[in-house]
């Protein structure tokens, strides 16, 4: 895992490669959903949160339309574009989320100049945790401040999902931005992809003594792409068959008479949707009752629908999961679209080093890859270091 670099450093390194100091330093934090996974798209509720790993970028604005962008990760040297002359689908590289941010601003009619950034960020990428869209918001921020756009937070929420949807081409929701745009420290974003209202609900899993461990499988398997397909697509066929605009519209009172009514697969399919929508909720609700000790059931709970309803888990997964409640965890599932990616599992901080030890052997045991393990805490949102 690279360290990140201090605002000092970026600074001087961006000093450096440009030849002038930058107008100011952003930064946008990756995220774990807690709870919700394949929810979003049925306008139901997710509840991700911030984390303490984000992406840092280094502006400046520039008199002409030239962009160039440099990352501290690989050595891929400095890109330059034409911020006048962005086109869709054409960017390569990790430069498609920046011109992407750009290209979407512009959409919005806003005329946005050239500029200088360096990038620097310790999200893991590929991973699941939205190292993609912590690059976005850390840009989308910047921009806003520097060209005086005045957008709100919802603003920006829809604008880098106009970005990864129409220029990257990305079929994301909101989810991600939402919370790297508005977490808190402490906090887990309570989302509804209805009417996208958000409501901070507390998530203090270290002032209650445990600890969230993030077990990256890295591992992803080849029918990721096409399963979510399949998946949104049995989704859509369950709330036609069921007549509701989307499958939100069901509550798990209403399971039983919908067991009649669809196939058997689609059935399951709906299952989960329904009864993690719940879940959520039910979450919420604890969280800002009793407290993240008691949530652990509800995390197997939603492992167990996504293994055997919905069907998007894969054995890494399953065993990384397995292993951390052996080892001590309290609750551990999936998180993500499934297929690969990472577990996470909510553990007392007291059985951290067994639960790093023992998941680490069990995946040798089953001549896996070592997966990469590490604490994540509820961190701030998006915002300006310097
Ligand atoms: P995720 O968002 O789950 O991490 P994505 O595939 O959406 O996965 O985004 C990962 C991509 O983001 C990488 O392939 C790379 O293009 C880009 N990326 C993330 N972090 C960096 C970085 N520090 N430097 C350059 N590119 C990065
Ligand atoms: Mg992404």
């Amino acid at each position: 895992m690279n360290v990140p670099l201090g605002t000092t450093e970026l600074r001087s390194r961006f000093e450096a490669v440009f030849g002038a100091a930058p107008d100011g330093v952003w930064q946008a934090p990756g995220r774990v959903n807690l709870i919700g996974e394949h929810t979003d798209y049925n306008e139901g509720f997710v509840l991700p949160f911030a984390i303490d790993r984000a992406a840092r970028v280094a502006v400046r604005l520039r008199p002409d339309s030239t962009v160039r962008m440099l990352s501290t990760f690989g050595n891929q040297g400095l890109t330059t574009a034409d911020a006048a002359a962005l086109e869709p689908a054409a960017a390569r590289g990790w430069t498609k989320y920046p011109l992407g941010v750009l290209w979407a601003l512009q959409q919005r009619g806003l005329a946005v100049p050239g500029l200088d950034l360096l990038l620097d960020s310790d999200v893991p990428r590929g991973a699941g945790l939205s190292s993609s869209h912590a690059i976005e918001c850390a840009v989308i921020l910047a921009l806003n401040e520097l060209t005086g756009a005045g957008l709100s937070a919802q603003d920006m929420v829809l604008a880098t999902q106009r970005a990864e949807n129409d220029f990257v081409g990305a079929p994301t929701g909101i989810m991600d931005q939402s919370a790297s745009l508005r977490g808190a420290a402490g906090q887990a974003v309570f989302l509804d992809c209805r009417d996208q209202g958000v409501r901070l609900v507390p998530f203090d899993a270290e002032g209650a003594g445990l600890v969230l461990l993030v077990i990256d499988t890295k591992v992803s398997h080849s029918h990721a792409g096409g399963g979510y397909a399949a998946r949104r697509a049995s989704c859509e066929l369950g709330a036609d068959v069921l007549g509701v605009r989307a499958l939100r519209d069901v509550g798990v009172e209403d399971l039983e008479e919908a067991a009649g009514l669809l196939d058997p697969e689609t059935f399951r399919r709906v299952r989960h949707v329904v009864t993690e929508n719940d879940r959520v909720l039910r979450t919420v609700e604890l969280l800002e009752g009793a407290g993240p000790q008691a949530i652990g059931p509800l995390l197997d709970a939603s492992h167990a629908s996504m293994r055997d309803d919905f069907e998007i888990s894969c054995p890494e997964l399953d065993l990384a999961v397995d292993t951390a409640r052996t080892a001590g965890a309290i609750g551990a599932r999936m998180t993500g679209g499934g297929f690969g990616g990472c577990a996470i599992a909510l553990a007392p901080a007291g059985a951290e080093e067994r639960l790093r030890a023992t998941v680490a052997s069990a995946f040798t045991g089953a001549g896996y890859a070592a997966p990469d393990i590490f604490r994540v805490r509820p961190a701030a949102g998006a915002l300006r270091l310097a």
